[in-house]
């Protein structure tokens, strides 16, 4: 599936937060955030007041982007968010959520959600046992998502095994570091989804 291949930091400026996009760069002084906090661009540092529609749009492109994906990808979430029972908002959330990269991001087997996309498409890691190397496939209650034992050897993630601890696990996940994995323990809650999204600007967004 096709992804943002551009500069991730200027992502960051045009969203004007940190969405933490690079792994352990987004801890240093070098984070373009904290050197250069307006957005890129010759006019990034001109007064802008949005419209209504602009900060819709600002709150979903900064959704998208905190996962990692594009406009069709996401669209087809918000899809099938609205088709479930329940707030739409909050499914399209628990969807994101429930992605394999962003389980393995969660559990601190790699450093960013971007990291882990290409860990789980190179097939370091398993799902209740069997390789699954689709960064899309949704975990649910039972799953236990494992590093492959012969990954555990290379370098990096001799280096991610010993920030793991360093790194909080969400209420919906436990980690066991002894055997290198994770299990889903339940469906996230809203209040477990620490992204700095207001959901519903989104479905206002996609409803007009
Ligand atoms: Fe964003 Fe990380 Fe770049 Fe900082 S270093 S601007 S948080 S991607």
């Amino acid at each position: 599936m096709a992804r943002y291949t551009g500069p991730s930091c200027r992502l960051c400026r045009r969203e004007g937060i940190k969405l933490y996009l690079k792994g352990e760069r987004c801890y240093t002084g070098k984070c373009a955030i904290d050197r250069r906090s307006y957005a890129p661009g010759q006019h990034g540092q001109a007064r802008k007041k949005l419209s209504e529609y602009g900060v819709q749009l600002r709150e979903k492109q900064r959704a998208k982007r905190i996962y990692g994906l594009l406009e069709t990808q996401f669209r087809n979430y918000f899809e099938k968010a609205d088709r479930m029972p329940g707030i739409t908002g909050e499914n399209l959330l628990r969807l994101l959520e429930r992605r394999l990269d962003n389980v393995v991001y969660r559990l601190g087997f790699a450093s960013s959600r971007n990291e882990a996309r290409q860990l789980v498409r190179h097939g370091h890691f398993t799902v209740n046992g069997r390789r699954v190397n689709i960064p899309s496939f949704q975990v649910k209650v039972g799953d236990v998502i494992a590093i492959n034992e012969k990954s555990t050897e290379s370098p990096r993630f001799k280096e991610l095994i010993e920030l793991a601890p360093n790194r909080g696990v969400p209420a919906w996940l436990e980690r066991d570091l002894n055997t290198l994995s994770g299990k889903v323990v339940a469906l996230p809650a809203r209040e477990d989804i620490d992204v700095p999204v207001q959901e519903h600007l989104i479905v206002e967004l996609y409803s007009r």
